[in-house]
């Protein structure tokens, strides 16, 4: 096989109680991305799409995480890379871990699969450190391996997919961009003893949730002390539309990413839409676009098409 194309879905990391290490892969929106093998050993760029994405290998996260990948292998061959980006970059959905996680996903189809998954990670990490300045895998890792992820330590890399109940995903994308490197830099350095011991055992809470299948548990662990107080900021009328999202019915709501985008998860594919009318209706008031998915949260990781 010498050309592969994929699917890479869009991701939601943080989740609001597991910064840093939880995310879930979505089904829409996704990127394609077709790969060929050239018969240099060179990586190659292009792109069919109208973001003004950089197609030097070297400042694409694609490129960055194919070099990674060539690296760990003797081929003779290279790489050309066609990207149909739909997910928009500096969304805070996953756009570059989804050309990341989407180059070495295919790379590995095309070289007969010499790494694991937990491998492609590790390499498309290469591709993160560019695009955001740190060193995470929080949407490469339910981007490569679909569903819930728990990224429990980066070094060594420990990877540990979470069971999970019928989920719903509605994002709202605000058409702001806020780089995930400038998010990252107002983040306090220290947090309260007290503050910590509440966000861990929330989170320790709602992987309990996720696991039972406990919506309620779920809902009541959905709470964040530390980042969200200092990024909500950020993102305008993010209260009200996490406040319309919950009383539409979302188990509960917040940021994805470092934002623009916000996200709700709910337990119907009927209480996801109309969390969208809700929110889409606190942004209708507003003069600043905006584009709504709706969404399972998606079982399967970057694939062949
Ligand atoms: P997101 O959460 O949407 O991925 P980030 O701020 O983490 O947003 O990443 C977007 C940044 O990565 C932008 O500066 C963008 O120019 C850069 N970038 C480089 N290559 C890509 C790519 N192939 N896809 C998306 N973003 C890329």
């Amino acid at each position: 096989m010498d050309e592969i194309t994929i699917s890479a879905p869009a991701t939601v990391s943080n989740v609001v109680c597991g910064f840093d290490c939880l995310g879930f892969a979505l089904s829409e929106p996704f990127d394609r991305m077709t790969l060929r093998k050239t018969d240099r050993r060179e990586i190659r760029i292009s792109h069919q799409d109208d973001h003004d994405l950089p197609v030097d290998p070297e400042k694409n996260v694609a490129g960055v995480a194919l070099k990674a990948f060539l690296d760990r292998t003797n081929a003779k061959h290279g790489f050309e890379i066609e990207i149909m980006k739909r997910i928009k970059p500096g969304s805070g959905i996953g756009s570059s871990a989804a050309s990341a996680a989407g180059a070495v996903v295919a790379a590995n189809r095309l070289m007969s699969e010499p790494f694991s998954n937990r491998e492609l990670v590790e390499l498309a990490m290469a591709g993160e450190v560019i695009a955001s300045g740190s060193r995470h895998a929080d949407n490469l890792a339910p981007c490569i391996y679909g569903g819930f992820v728990l990224v429990r330590s980066l070094d060594p890399l420990d990877i540990i997919e979470l069971d999970f109940p019928p989920l719903f995903a509605t994002v709202i994308h605000p058409q702001i961009e806020i780089r995930t490197s400038e998010a990252r830099k107002i983040l306090p350095v220290t947090v309260p003893l007290k503050d910590a011991v509440y966000n861990w055992s929330n989170l320790a809470a709602f992987v309990a949730g996720l696991q039972n299948g406990d919506y309620d548990l779920m809902a009541r662990s959905m709470v964040d002390k530390i980042i969200e107080p200092v990024r909500s900021g950020m993102i305008p009328r993010f209260d009200v539309v996490k406040a319309a999202a919950l009383s539409a019915g979302a188990i509960g709501a917040g940021i994805s990413g470092s934002g623009p985008s916000v996200f709700a998860i709910s337990a119907s594919a009927q209480t996801a839409e109309a969390v969208a009318a809700a929110i889409e209706k606190v942004y209708s008031e507003t003069d600043i676009q905006f584009i709504v998915y709706v969404s399972p949260i998606s079982a399967s990781g970057v694939s062949p098409i």
